[in-house]
């Protein structure tokens, strides 16, 4: 007789530590269900355990951070920062498959893979949504030594990283000339990137532009001498590579030793070791784009090849020629100049917001306004609002989403002692946006297994919807058209549809950089160096040097999340498509009152897959259409 398709999941996870085959198949005769009733009641008694235990382990964690995050906690101290890295739930799944509740769960709650979800998935109920959810819980039995061992292979990365600082002051031209100020250091590479589109019709800018632009080559190729990164004792002259300490020339400078290369490498082999414990999904690549992202690393790929070689990126880079009067570089991919708010007074809105705003308190205190000029009634407002949660922040802004339903989500915001300026209340809507989605997907669902959204990029879309409308929601902000037809116009299309050529390309070096590592398993990390150059050249060659020039150019490798953040960066261009697609979708909305109602609909779908959530949302799979349309529309105003 042919096996219950759960029964077949879970023999492939069994082993002989578990028990004998006999064990086994008393275990599927005791807690098979074998009617719809008891798999209903099944499923409520799993739903609530795991509700239970996702949430209080969030709850503990929350209180351990306190210290280390937050401004109005305890002074951290030793043990603070220990337990700072202490994750509660570490051992919960071999907990679990040695109670036998992850055998009991899954062979009555079989997994089904992306492809089912996105076919079979059209005809569920939100029922059945809920139970193949549930199948999705336990479907790898990675030993925990394993997963400690990707935990710390990404601590490395990330600790690589965070201390990856060039000392621009100690940059010299060929000439001998400093460019900057002795006390300029800046992070590769965001911080290097954003200096670059600062310098944007700055004095002598393009200079600056380009001595960033041969340091993030050197980067890239590994050809920086070490004794550049990371320290002020040598200056360096990026172009010829020479090395100078204390005004002595330095012959033959040690370049850095392929570092870069052997992080990824470090992470490649925890995945490796991964693998055999994943039977539904045996790769990273396939754990990451199935099981994480849920979209296909093949359907993105498809989709950013067709925007990056759409024509419309040849008709904006002819206005962007225009405007910078000059041919294009590789880095104006960093164009800034379509950003529409330049035009904004922004002392004159600082004052305004640290009046509106003098503590986190206040900006508490003002969460059911900001709702309900929203469009949202009076008592939805409240009750939102009454599960979001203000914190002063250590560091920089963030949302912490709730696991459960006793559980509050947390904005946290930065507020210096003179009260909110206008960019941290312009970051603080945006946390705002995801605190909102997460009360509604949490408090106002049906199911707590169909909880939270179907990735990040659709929470990000959440966010960006809120923060495009900051100004809208001050107390004087005008209703207006702006607020339910929140469609970017002009300017704003453009630079969306800019950045997205550009973190399309740098992901799409991303994701053909891992499917190389996965081919050549044993390369060394100089040969992944290679690769990845070779690999960032042909996606250059193809969609970016017929209009910014230069052939070969290995600029797309130089994301700093290449190496920290394995297979993340797809998930910007992502939620660009998602937010983009939304406006145009809200801005059918005749009222502010029927905008907030759609909105809410739209956000207690809930964790179906991103496909079967942007059908159900606005009626159209994730799609580029609606921004290249928006292109052309706006070119020929
Ligand atoms: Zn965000």
């Amino acid at each position: 007789m042919e096996q219950p398709r759960g029964v077949e999941q879970a023999a492939a996870l069994w082993t002989a530590q578990d028990g004998s085959q006999q064990v086994f198949e008393q275990l599927v005769n005791d807690y098979y269900c074998t009617t719809d009733s008891a798999r209903q009641a099944l499923y409520e008694s799993l739903s609530r355990i795991f509700e239970n235990v996702y949430q209080s382990a969030d709850m503990l964690t929350v209180e351990l951070l306190r210290p280390t995050q937050l401004t109005n906690a305890a002074e951290p101290q030793a043990p603070d920062w220990i337990m700072s890295g202490y994750s509660p739930l570490a051992h919960f799944s071999d907990d679990m498959f040695a109670n036998k509740l992850a055998f009991i769960t899954i062979i009555n709650f079989p997994h089904y893979t992306l492809e089912e979800k996105n076919t079979l998935g059209r005809h569920w109920s939100r029922q059945e949504w809920a139970y193949a959810r549930m199948g999705d819980v336990f479907t790898t039995r990675v030993p925990a030594e394993v997963k400690t061992r990707m935990a710390q292979v990404l601590a490395e990365a990330e600790n690589y990283i965070a201390d990856y600082n060039i000392y621009m002051g100690n940059l010299r031209t060929e000439d001998n000339r400093q460019l900057w100020p002795e006390d300029r250091v800046l992070l590769s590479h965001w911080n290097l990137r954003d200096e670059l589109k600062a310098l944007y019709g700055a004095e002598n800018g393009q200079e600056k532009q380009e001595m960033i632009y041969q340091v993030m080559q050197r980067i890239v190729n590994q050809t920086i001498p070490q004794s550049a990164i990371n320290s002020n004792a040598v200056l360096w002259q990026p172009y010829s590579n020479q090395i100078t300490k204390n005004q002595s020339p330095i012959t033959n400078a040690p370049s850095e030793p392929y570092t870069r290369y052997a992080r990824i490498l470090d992470i490649a082999h925890a995945y490796f070791a991964e693998d055999p414990f994943c039977p539904t999904a045996p790769t990273g690549i396939i754990r990451n784009f199935e099981e994480g992202v849920e979209i296909p690393a093949a359907e993105l790929d498809s989709l950013f090849r067709a925007l990056v070689g759409s024509e419309q990126v040849a008709a904006v880079a002819s206005v962007i020629r225009e405007r910078l009067g000059r041919d294009l570089r590789p880095y104006d991919i960093w164009y800034d100049g379509f950003k529409a708010r330049a035009s904004l007074n922004e002392d004159e809105l600082t004052a305004q917001t640290r009046k509106l705003y003098p503590d986190a308190d206040a900006f508490a205190a003002d969460m059911p306004r900001l709702l309900t000029q929203m469009g949202f009634a009076a008592d939805e407002a409240k009750a939102i609002a009454s599960r979001i949660v203000v914190e002063p922040a250590r560091g920089s802004g963030h949302a912490w989403p709730c696991l459960g339903r006793k559980e509050d989500t947390r904005l946290r915001t930065r507020i210096a002692s003179t009260g909110m300026d206008y960019k941290g209340y312009n970051i603080a809507v945006h946390e705002f946006g995801h605190c909102v989605e997460q009360v509604l997907d949490m408090y106002f669902i049906d199911h707590y297994m169909l909880s939270g959204v179907p990735n990040t990029a659709y929470t990000e879309a959440s966010a960006f919807l809120w923060q495009h409308r900051d100004l809208n929601l001050l107390p004087n902000g005008k209703i207006n058209d702006q607020m339910v037809n929140g469609k970017m116009v002009n300017d704003e299309v453009l630079d969306q549809f800019w950045s997205m050529y550009e973190i399309m390309g740098v992901s799409l070096v991303d994701m053909s950089m891992w499917q190389w590592i996965y081919a050549h398993p044993k390369a060394t990390p100089k040969e992944l160096c290679e690769a990845t150059q070779q690999i960032a050249k042909d996606i250059w060659n193809q969609y970016y040097e017929p209009v910014l020039g230069e052939h070969d150019c290995i600029l797309l490798a130089i994301y700093s999340h290449m190496v920290n953040a394995p297979m993340y960066l797809p998930n910007y261009p992502l939620g660009h498509i998602v937010q983009y697609q939304l406006e145009e979708h809200l801005a059918q909305c005749k009222t502010q009152a029927e905008f907030a109602q759609e909105y809410k609909r739209i956000y207690c779908l809930g964790r179906l897959t991103p496909k079967e959530w942007m059908i159900q949302a606005v009626g159209q799979a994730p799609s580029i259409d609606p921004i290249l349309h928006a292109v052309k529309r706006t070119l020929q105003k």
